[in-house]
């Protein structure tokens, strides 16, 4: 092949992955618009503390939602929030120098939970429980202090799938993780814009964009094995029947209480037939109409 040819493919192919990068940003943007617009997540005024701890998922949401605010006809601020941990070997100055290239306000709370959490926990005993309360704590004075009424945070769509797993696999409960919802001390809400974005879809953003990824084991936790677990589940199922999590996820937005057996959501104690028809009762021994081919043909052996 010629010198000139060789070029020309290479043009050619710089000029498709300028193509898929520009799908990609286009597609996230479109995803996070309308996770923000289906939960009324940001308003006028608002001033938006968004979590940043160095993984890529939070690098995307500061870079997408920054994309958003231009674009927005409503105002809202952003300010980016760092906690330092004082996790061995966590490189401090990545994020303020990142950060200060980006020309946004934003703040790094130094705070040493990482001594706090090893004082207080025993040796090859599980640190995370301790050490989220402790973060979440402090987030919400910064929260508070920098005079932020929403609290934004990366957790994307299949953060969300693994939550809800973990609960019903090992809770005992059909609960995942809320879009929006107010805190556990009740005065700010909570965010997840990414909500509706898939982990591959950050992932390669993050290639993209190279954001300064920051490790996330340098607090030498073991890994969250049942979540892994999940993870894994889920990546088989999807290489095996593609769009299965994609359904399992919009089963998430689709939830029919009557179908189900939590008292507390429908009066079962208390309903009477009468007599007026209707198409979501109970259909006896039909089966239940499936909405995809997909589903119509699972059987128990291939899940
Ligand atoms: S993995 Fe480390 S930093 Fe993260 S919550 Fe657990 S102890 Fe804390």
């Amino acid at each position: 092949m010629s010198e000139a040819a060789t070029e020309e493919l290479s043009a050619r192919q710089l000029d498709k992955i300028a193509h898929e990068n520009n799908k990609l940003h286009k597609r996230l943007c479109r995803l996070v618009g309308q996770a923000i617009g289906d939960f009324n997540m940001i308003e006028d005024g608002d001033k938006v503390m968004v979590c940043l701890s160095g993984g890529k998922d939070s690098y995307a949401l500061l870079d997408i939602l920054m994309t958003l605010r231009e674009r927005a006809p409503i105002h809202f601020d952003i300010v980016a929030v760092n906690l330092d941990q004082k996790q061995p070997g966590f490189p401090a100055d990545v994020l303020p120098g990142y950060l200060s290239k980006l020309g946004i306000p934003f703040h790094i709370e130094n705070q040493d939970t990482y001594s706090i959490v090893k004082r207080l926990i025993p040796e090859g005993k599980t640190t995370c429980s301790l050490c989220s309360r402790l973060r979440r704590g402090i987030l919400y004075r910064v929260a508070d202090e920098l005079g932020c009424n929403k609290i934004a945070l990366g957790h994307h769509r299949d953060d969300i799938l693994e939550t809800f797993f973990l609960n019903m696999f090992f809770g005992g409960k059909l609960k995942g993780m809320p879009a929006k919802l107010v805190s556990d001390d009740g005065k700010h809400m909570v965010i997840r814009p990414m909500a509706y974005v898939k982990e591959e879809d950050t992932a390669r953003y993050a290639e993209v964009k190279q954001f300064p990824i920051i490790p996330c084991d340098l607090c030498g936790s073991q890994e969250n094995l049942q979540r892994k677990q999940i993870k894994n589940l889920m990546r088989e199922w999807e290489k095996k029947h593609p769009g299965r999590v994609e359904n399992i996820f919009s089963a998430l937005s689709t939830v029919v209480p009557s179908h189900l057996m939590d008292r507390s959501l429908f009066g079962f104690t208390d309903i009477k037939a009468d007599g007026v028809a209707n198409p979501n009762g109970d259909i006896a021994f039909d089966e239940e109409p499936c909405s995809t081919p997909e589903t119509n043909t699972i059987s128990l052996q291939r899940l």
